[in-house]
């Protein structure tokens, strides 16, 4: 296997703290940009010691001039609480932050891969939703900065393909879950198990009807690496990644609760605007191409996901921070 020099943005967050450990035990060499919005340090504190690991404290909307051959794009608050938080911001990070990958991947050459999301489908019409659905987003809603920011990003990847050849790679990204979720993130998933083992209320926003299919960590790495290393004739064209179950947003509280032995109650809260009702990827892309599909069970990656929520301390994390 040839040894690469692999830049990961966004590399102390939930995802690529762990894509960061995958391609560090294949051996790349690997270079984290972050600038620590929704991470700490101690998500790749256990990396530092590898020689083959970088850190680099830097913010994506300012250019880097870095020598690689592999950029894989995550930098971007992905929470709706954390990239509600600044919304100009995020379409920055987002539509700024491809334009500076874009660019250093066309100097240098190099592969790149954009982390793109479900949420360029809007609350979507056609369910589940295939790579050839143009999505149902409103361009002037709170979660407009996110969703337009991503769509902008693609936009980006097809044209830096259309005009200079580059190579690119777009993953759409299904709600993903799993062991180093931020704690505070607002998150159903980590809301749900936080609540869940403090007994506290549940809170489900409007009626729990409401679906979203989860994704456990371990399996959208694999999906993503298997999609930056895919070589067909299509690999520009943007891929599916997530896990065909579904499940009402109620469902996840009852499970949450089961699982933690809690004795917390549901309570009903307003719907956020915009919220989409229901969401499922089509993978059929990604299991003919990528020869990939899901392997973990939501009960089976809730529980290994409340087992970290267990055995860390609340006190070590704090929310986004008002100067960036
Ligand atoms: P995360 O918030 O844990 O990770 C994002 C990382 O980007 C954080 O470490 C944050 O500090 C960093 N970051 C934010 N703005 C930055 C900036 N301007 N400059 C440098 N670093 C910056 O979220 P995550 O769930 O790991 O998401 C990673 C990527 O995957 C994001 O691009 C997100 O949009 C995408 N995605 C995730 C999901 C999911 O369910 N987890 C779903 C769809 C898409
Ligand atoms: N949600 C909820 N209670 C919470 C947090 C979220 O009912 O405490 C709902 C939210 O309204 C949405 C779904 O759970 O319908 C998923 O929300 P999340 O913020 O995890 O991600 P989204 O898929 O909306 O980006």
């Amino acid at each position: 296997m040839t040894i690469k020099r692999v830049l990961v943005t966004g590399g102390a967050g939930f995802l690529g703290s762990h894509l960061c450990e995958r391609l560090i035990q294949q051996g790349h060499d690997v270079i984290c940009l972050d600038n620590f919005f929704t991470s700490q340090k101690s998500n790749v504190q256990h990396l530092l010691h590898y020689n083959n690991f970088e850190l680099i404290r830097h913010d994506v909307t300012h250019p880097i001039w870095l020598e690689v051959d592999e950029i894989y794009n995550l930098a971007c608050p992905a929470a709706p609480g954390h990239y509600q938080y600044n919304p100009i911001k995020t379409m920055k990070t987002s539509v700024m932050g491809a334009i500076n990958t874009l660019g250093m991947a066309k100097r240098c050459n190099a592969r790149i891969l954009q982390a793109s999301t479900s949420e360029v489908y809007g609350d979507p019409t056609v369910h589940p939703q295939p790579e050839t659905y143009r999505g149902n987003v409103n361009p002037i809603g709170p979660r407009a900065c996110y969703d337009e920011g991503k769509r902008a990003a693609e936009t980006l990847c097809a044209d830096y393909h259309r005009q200079h050849k580059l190579d690119v790679r777009v993953i759409r990204i299904f709600n993903t879950y799993g062991p180093r979720m931020h704690p505070f993130d607002g998150r159903v998933v980590s809301n749900f198990i936080i609540q869940a083992l403090r007994n506290e209320d549940i809170t489900i926003f409007g009626d729990g009807s409401q679906t979203r299919s989860f994704c456990y960590r371990d399996d959208l790495i694999e999906g993503m690496i298997r999609l930056m290393n895919y070589d067909g004739e299509t690999k520009h064209l943007p891929v599916n990644i997530g896990n065909p179950n579904e499940f009402t947003i109620k469902q996840l509280a009852e499970l949450t609760i089961r699982l933690t032995n809690s004795s917390s109650k549901l309570v009903y809260k307003p719907l956020p605007e915009d919220d989409p009702m229901q969401r499922q990827p089509d993978i059929t892309r990604a299991k003919l191409l990528l020869d990939w599909e899901p392997t973990i069970f939501l009960e089976q990656g809730l529980q290994r996901t409340i087992e970290y929520f267990r055995a860390i301390d609340l006190s070590d994390f704090r929310a986004p921070t008002p100067n960036h």
